[in-house]
């Protein structure tokens, strides 16, 4: 598989829960020899995450440290209306928005309606990218979520950690079905590492594995490369 150059799923210490801070995830990733780092604070609903005054803000940081160019996002609540927990205001501040289902500020409503939810978020034009949908806690419909993936150019994430931490109901097998059927439909998918400490930051290992054995083409994983990725967020 081609190498992964970019990690544009990472948390500072404003999310409230992580622990480094720009410059040392910064430094991290250009140790790893990443070309791309995306942070993708958390949006209201988690506890103890940044006011979202903070993303009117972003054009004070250096675009590129440690050799490595810095891209801003927020990783948004999907919420279980089919709405998104940041304002437009700030949304349309960010490079690119991922957006995801957590349980701290979603009730599972079954998974017709949170495919319903999912697929509705995706159509902001500011997000391009669904973090973790590999929860059975909250199930998904894998066949709908690839062909809306495709329709409103929004990738799927292979979320390392979620396979680190392994405590996501039906993970692994998740991500098989999605990837069969994002292999299939032609449908890209994004590898985060979802770093909430430095020494997280560029680790895909498990997903790689799972890549690898699912004989996903690397064509279809967008940050292999760097102007591909940055084409497909907007920038
Ligand atoms: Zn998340
Ligand atoms: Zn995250």
């Amino acid at each position: 598989m081609k190498r992964i150059i970019a990690d544009i799923h990472t948390h500072t210490i404003a999310s409230g829960h992580a622990y480094g801070t720009i410059r040392e995830m910064a430094q991290a990733a250009g140790e790893k020899g990443l070309e791309v780092l995306g942070f993708a604070e958390h949006a209201p609903g988690i506890p103890g995450t940044v006011h979202p005054f903070y993303f009117l803000n972003l054009e004070v940081i250096p675009q590129t440290l440690y050799g490595v160019r810095l891209i801003h996002g927020s990783e948004v609540n999907i919420l279980s209306d089919g709405t998104l927990s940041l304002e437009e205001r700030y949304l349309q501040r960010l490079d690119y928005a991922v957006a995801g289902i957590h349980l701290t500020c979603y009730e599972d409503a079954g998974r017709e309606r949170n495919t319903a939810n999912v697929i509705a978020c995706m159509r902001h034009e500011k997000v391009k990218l669904i973090s973790h949908p590999d929860d059975d806690a909250t199930p998904l419909d894998y066949a709908l979520l690839t062909e809306a993936a495709l329709e409103t150019g929004t990738a799927l994430e292979v979320n390392n950690s979620s396979l680190v931490k392994n405590h996501r109901k039906n993970c692994v097998e998740n991500y098989r079905t999605m990837l069969r059927l994002c292999r299939e439909k032609g449908a890209p998918v994004i590898v985060s590492s979802d770093a909430h400490d430095p020494s997280w930051v560029g680790r895909f290992e498990l997903a790689e594995t799972l890549l690898e054995e699912e004989n996903f083409p690397s064509e279809l994983v967008l940050n292999t490369d760097r102007e591909r990725l940055l084409t497909f967020l907007g920038m």
